[in-house]
């Protein structure tokens, strides 16, 4: 076969099929499916993917692929297919979702190497070749004669490595290592030779008299307390050596992880687990929800059931949401499976990320802990995927391939006929529907471990406070008990939603939220206009100077910070010791983790913090957590608000209490005697999910209703009314009677970077051809979609942020 047809890196409606390009010779055996080509394109060269082989093409001047990238394929057969189905799920062009499977750096040419991997057994070919270097240039390999063949064994069997140089200083990771090339008693003898006065080499020889493995010269220098200048001459006497090595850059390989022995397992968890246990001996494609409060023993269940993965030698892939991905969770893992385990998360440079999905690509790991893009793990042989907190939204990407993880991962356990399991204390809606209907196969923890009681909650009403006279964002409740945790030595958490920045309008004496008359959704507020305005529908009206529930004058827009809170807070109490952790102070690399060392370290009496401390926190010493303004995500433009509120509650509350201290939660909320808030504080999902269900189908939202979501955008207004507009009436044409299309409406961020943005909405239950509709009305627009800074439509399948 000495035919490629190539997806070309042109991501276009014209370019949105496979091209046909011949084989040279050379590149014959390593030019298979799933490797990356550069080939000519019109008068350029640029990236490709091959996609299959065929012996003829209906063209007869073919063009010649001109380079091939991989000498292991990039992409497996199976993620081929899965890029196939995600452009089809997400009407996104097949490249980019070849590329959103991919590590950064391979999305691009980069300056490659070959890496000598092996000492031993170092082939004679390959020793001429290398000529005692450890890296050498690739073009060296590609002039040297040595067939691509030839090298794709090479690197199948570990002796070599293709490496992608990666240019930004940051992420190239190469380390100086020291090591003695004296024994111990060489090295003692070294010592007695050295001058008196050179105390400082004569603690790095006293260092390695103890330690004689070789380590890395940063960590010699600091734990020795010396400088390069007192190495060098111990180098130069050739009692230490120096050289460079090429660390895989595992962020956690540094450290030494304990190892923890599976829990033998509850009544309860043997349950929950033996139907997962049994689709894996059934080598069976199942979906399971795993329902169970927080400290009930999911993460458990997840860890055995992956034990049992292991054990048939296959792979599994654990999903957790990017804020969750705290070293306590990466922990457990690696504590479970050591250096079986691969972790990808956005706090790696391109670089470390690289080398993680290398080595799941070479097998060297067989679980995969990660973010939501981790879900493309290339493994082979899945046994199983897991999605801790099912319900988060990070799993949804929002830029160009808007996948949601769950989906691909469903997809992936189909062709692998593998299970997937689902886990949450406060399942999506639509997911815990799934289960209900039988779709999914439900699991319930209800107890959590040791018999801990879930924390007690106390809902403060804040309109009582203010009409008490305390004007302050601290109820009395929450100030006394954050006083006696102090003098107790116990610890708090302080939640302040991270959109603390919220724009709706509410009043301080009734907690009257204005809403849209037509869509049971928080209005807001538009500051230039004082006007308010509903992002679903084209409702607005004047921003109101009094209550229309009570008439109090004290109704205005809502919203602080947590610097403001930690001002506030110091000024209360003086004497507490907070550390605030949002976006601005975790900024720094490592500056999550320290700060929650710290914590752990019982250096500050309270962590004051945004979403970024609802999850995955396990802290004994805390028995307190205080939610400041549960209201602020309920009065969200969003028809999860309520969701999200009753998901936040239960979560932030699951942080206290964990251990043997018992938990309080205190929520302050001017409307406790909401829905959400109310069964949120008797952990009563059941009751939540009902009462939310009824709303859903009267409004005909999710799970009762698809959303498609069209989003215009254009520098100019009028361009991008007359656009949404056009899109509105066709779609309101085409679809049929069920189908609500809402629309034209601005976005709730009506203009970023000087582009507007307006919105369509499409609510319908079955409409077979809606993604042909659509397709006609990207292509229609596709020249203007193609001018720089020009017209953009996108169109969201499974819409979270309706922003
Ligand atoms: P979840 O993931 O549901 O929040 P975890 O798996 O973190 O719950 O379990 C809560 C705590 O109980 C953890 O400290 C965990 O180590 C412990 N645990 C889990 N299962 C068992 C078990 N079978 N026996 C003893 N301790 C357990
Ligand atoms: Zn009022
Ligand atoms: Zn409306």
């Amino acid at each position: 076969m000495n035919i490629a047809k190539v997806i070309v890196d042109v991501p276009s409606q014209n370019t949105n099929r496979l091209f046909d390009y011949g084989i040279p010779s050379k590149y014959l055996h390593v030019v298979q499916p799933g490797v990356r080509v550069i080939v000519p394109f019109g008068p350029r060269k640029i990236l490709g993917y091959v996609i299959s082989m065929t012996d003829h093409s209906e063209f007869n001047k073919l063009r010649n692929i001109e380079d091939v990238l991989d000498i292991t394929p990039a992409l497996t057969p199976e993620l081929l297919q899965v890029g196939k189905w995600l452009s089809n799920q997400t009407l996104s062009y097949y490249v980019s979702c070849l590329q959103v499977m991919l590590p950064q750096v391979l999305k691009a040419k980069y300056r490659k190497e070959l890496w000598k991997l092996n000492e031993e057994d170092f082939p004679e070919e390959l020793e001429q070749l290398f000529a005692g270097r450890g890296v050498i240039d690739y073009s060296e390999f590609e002039n040297s004669g040595i067939t691509y063949q030839q090298l794709r064994k090479y690197v199948d069997e570990g002796v070599v490595d293709v490496h992608y140089e990666v240019k930004s200083r940051e992420t190239k990771k190469t380390t100086t290592i020291v090591e003695p090339l004296l024994d111990p008693l060489q090295l003692e003898e070294s010592l007695e030779d050295l001058p008196k006065q050179a105390t400082k080499q004569r603690v790095i020889v006293g260092y390695f008299v103890e330690h004689q493995e070789p380590l890395p010269k940063k960590n010699l220098l600091s734990l020795t307390n010396t400088s390069a200048a007192s190495l060098k001459p111990l180098v130069e006497q050739g009692i230490l050596k120096e050289y460079k090595q090429e660390v895989l850059r595992d962020p956690y390989g540094h450290r030494e992880f304990e190892r923890s022995a599976p829990f033998p397992l509850t009544e309860e968890q043997q349950e929950a687990i033996h139907p997962i246990l049994h689709s894996l001996a059934d080598r069976k494609h199942d979906v399971f929800l795993l329902h169970g409060v927080t400290g009930s023993g999911k993460t458990e269940i997840y860890l055995q059931s992956i034990q049992k993965v292991l054990d048939e030698d296959k792979e599994a892939i654990m999903l957790v949401p990017e804020i969750a991905l705290t070293p306590q969770m990466v922990e457990r893992f690696k504590g479970r499976f050591g250096s079986k385990v691969a972790v990808l998360h956005s706090g790696l440079s391109a670089g470390e990320k690289y080398d993680e999905w290398r080595k799941i690509q070479r097998e060297e790991v067989h679980v995969v802990v990660g973010a939501r893009s981790a879900i493309f793990a290339p493994f082979k042989n899945l046994g199983i995927i897991i999605i801790d907190e099912e319900h988060e939204s990070s799993y949804k990407q929002e830029d160009r391939t808007r996948y949601h993880a769950r989906d691909v991962a469903i997809e992936r356990g189909k062709i692998h006929s593998c299970p997937v399991v689902l886990g949450s204390a406060t399942p999506a809606l639509e997911t815990y529907a799934r289960a209900v209907k039988g779709n999914y196969h439900m699991l319930t923890l209800s107890k959590r471990m040791n018999n801990a009681s879930m924390p007690s909650t106390e809902l403060i009403d804040m309109r009582d406070e203010l009409h008490q006279g305390n004007r302050s964002m601290f109820s009395r409740v929450l100030l006394d008990k954050l006083k006696d945790r102090i003098d107790r030595g116990e610890q708090a958490v302080l939640f302040l939603n991270r959109r603390g920045y919220a724009t709706f309008v509410m009043c301080r004496d009734c907690g009257h939220v204005k809403e849209c008359p037509h869509c049971d959704i928080a209005l807001t507020y538009h500051r230039r206009q004082e006007r308010l305005k509903c992002h679903y529908c084209s409702h607005e009206e004047p921003m109101p100077n009094q209550c229309p529930e009570c008439e109090s004058k004290t109704i205005r827009y809502f919203g602080t910070g947590t610097q403001k809170v930690e001002e506030v807070l110091q000024e209360l109490i003086p004497e507490a010791r907070v550390i605030r952790m949002d976006v601005d102070t975790t900024r720094k690399k490592g500056a999550h983790e320290r700060l929650l060392n710290d914590f752990g370290d019982k250096k500050a009496d309270i962590l004051l913090g945004t979403q970024m401390i609802a999850k995955g926190l396990d802290f004994g010493n805390v028995t307190l957590v205080g939610i400041l303004a549960a209201d602020a995500l309920l009065n969200l433009p969003d028809f999860r608000a309520s969701e999200k509120t009753f998901q936040l509650i239960t979560q932030v509350s699951g942080r206290a209490g964990r251990h043997k201290l018992a938990g309080e939660v205190v929520v302050q909320t001017y409307t406790p005697e909401h829905y959400s808030i109310q069964l949120a504080s008797e952990y009563d999902y059941e009751s939540f999910f009902q009462e939310e269900m009824k709303l859903r189908k009267g409004f005909h939202y999710p799970p009762y209703y698809f959303l498609t979501l069209f989003t215009v955008s254009h520098p100019n207004q009028l361009k991008v009314q007359e656009v949404t507009q056009k899109i509105v009436q066709f779609m309101r044409k085409k679809l049929s009677e069920e189908a609500d299309v809402l629309g034209p409406t601005p976005s709730a961020l009506t203009r970023i970077n000087n582009r507007y943005r307006y919105q369509c909405m499409v609510k319908y239950k079955d409409e077979p051809e809606q993604r042909k509709l659509i397709q006609r009305i990207l292509h229609y627009y596709e020249d203007e979609m193609k001018e720089e800074n020009g017209l953009q439509i996108t169109v969201d399948f499974q819409p979270y942020q309706l922003m």
